[in-house]
């Protein structure tokens, strides 16, 4: 045989299968049955857009869009982006499409998303997301409504024991303005002890600081201006709408006053869901308001709240769902009876009832593959019953073994 190297999977990436994939796949239906409660319309966006969408709207000096972004040259010559987050391609194709006429539009999405990260547990270059916007509200109730729609995903899930809303405000434009100068202020008279990093952001995005990984930075942020000295009476007013909604849905929440997210389009409210269980990677859900981010991407001044989760993380957080076998399996003893065992599977699932065929090895063999595949009966039918018209039908459960006449095979499949 020639001497041909089996390609690996790109770093960073996952083949998502069994138990893994289980929990994935009830992470997404959960996701998409809770937003029609809460009245969210579909969509489907592209995994590539043009660069500037994400380098506009996210800010040229967020960790995404300077160290993380899959971007490349199409063969015409245009700079295209793998996206590595939904709502600035959302925001895209908000303008694009021309749907200010439906604003308010609560829209809703999940996918693959790409980011070059230092792949680790909870952390990888493709990865997933649920992702919730409200665009074109600028009422708090909006921010609470996605609070508390987040809360209610995260409570069918049965996550949401030690996962804890941290929420905050990063007030508006004039109360961000002042802060960032004090914070500046503060962070030079720092700037010795303070990380590479951090002394970098200091040049182009101080508020990211705040949303450091190293230890040290940390320890200087304790003491840095906070933003409630800084907000405006209409920033305060807010910011006590969004905290009374959840206070009237019960939903219990924590001021975290350091909290900033790492992209620059956050007004208002910012929030993560934050468990202890996942070690560094703890952060299962986060989102904000962006209003200012549709007037980076050339549009009109359009408020918008939403959230984004990953999937992954939230899957590992959940007990795999029991995966149900199907309802039976055909066992066909000899040549004549395979035969007609493919009309009788095909009866079965046009009758919308799950079923597969096992036609290999001994009877034994043949019984273990259905018992390890968790069917709730199987048929099995040799071919002097079928001679008369008849199989044998057992109930996997029960034990109870009977025969049956071929015609009445769908009738008793559904009764099971
Ligand atoms: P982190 O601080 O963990 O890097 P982030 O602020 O970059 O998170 P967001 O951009 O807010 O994350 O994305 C929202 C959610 O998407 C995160 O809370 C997390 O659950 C998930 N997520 C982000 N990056 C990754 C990744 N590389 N691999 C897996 N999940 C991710
Ligand atoms: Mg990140």
């Amino acid at each position: 045989m020639a001497n041909i190297q089996t390609p690996n999977a790109v770093r960073g990436t996952q083949d998502i299968i069994g138990e893994a994939q289980e929990s994935f796949a009830h992470v997404v239906q959960t996701f998409e049955r809770i937003s029609r409660y809460y009245g969210f319309e579909a969509v489907q966006v592209p995994v590539i857009e043009q660069t500037s969408v994400f380098a506009r709207s996210l800010g040229e000096s967020t960790d995404v869009v300077s160290k993380e972004m899959y971007s490349f040259e199409d063969r015409g010559g245009d700079s295209i982006t793998l996206r590595p987050e939904f709502t600035a391609g959302i925001s895209r194709a908000f303008l694009t499409n021309g749907w200010q006429q439906h604003a308010p539009m609560k829209l809703s999405g999940h996918g693959p998303l790409f980011r070059y990260e230092r792949p680790q547990k909870g952390r990888y270059r493709q990865f997933h997301q649920i992702d919730a916007e409200i665009i074109g509200a600028a009422e708090p109730l909006a921010d609470a409504e996605l609070l508390i729609m987040a809360d209610q995903l995260l409570r069918e899930l049965k996550i949401s024991d030690g996962v804890i809303l941290n929420l905050n405000t990063l007030g508006d434009a004039n109360s961000r303005d002042a802060w960032r100068l004090a914070l500046i202020d503060y962070f030079q008279s720092h700037k010795d002890t303070l990380s590479k990093e951090s002394l970098d952001r200091l040049e182009r995005n101080p508020l990211r600081i705040l949303d450091s990984k190293s230890a040290d930075d940390q320890k200087i942020c304790e003491d840095a201006p906070v933003i409630d000295d800084y907000l405006t009476p209409e920033a305060q007013d807010f910011f006590a709408q969004v905290t009374s909604a959840l206070d009237a849905a019960k939903i219990s929440w924590t001021r975290n006053a350091s909290l900033v997210r790492g992209l620059d389009y956050y007004r208002h409210t910012a929030f993560e869901f934050i468990t202890d269980r996942l070690g560094a990677q703890g952060t299962v859900l986060g989102g904000g308001r962006y209003d200012g981010l549709i007037e980076n991407l050339g549009g009109a001044a359009t408020p918008a709240v939403g959230w984004a989760a990953g999937i992954e993380r939230l899957a590992m957080l959940i007990d795999t769902p029991n995966k149900t076998g199907p309802d039976t399996i055909l066992i066909p003893l000899g040549d004549a009876a395979q035969t007609a065992a493919i009309a009788i599977l095909s009866d079965i699932r046009r009758h919308h009832i799950s079923a597969d065929m096992a036609y290999k090895g001994n009877m034994k063999k043949r019984m273990q593959k259905a018992n390890a595949k968790n069917a709730k009966s199987v048929i099995i039918m040799g071919d002097d019953e079928l001679e008369r018209g008849e199989v044998s039908l057992k109930n996997l459960s029960s034990g109870q073994q009977e025969s049956i006449a071929i015609e009445n095979i769908i009738a008793a499949l559904q009764k099971l």
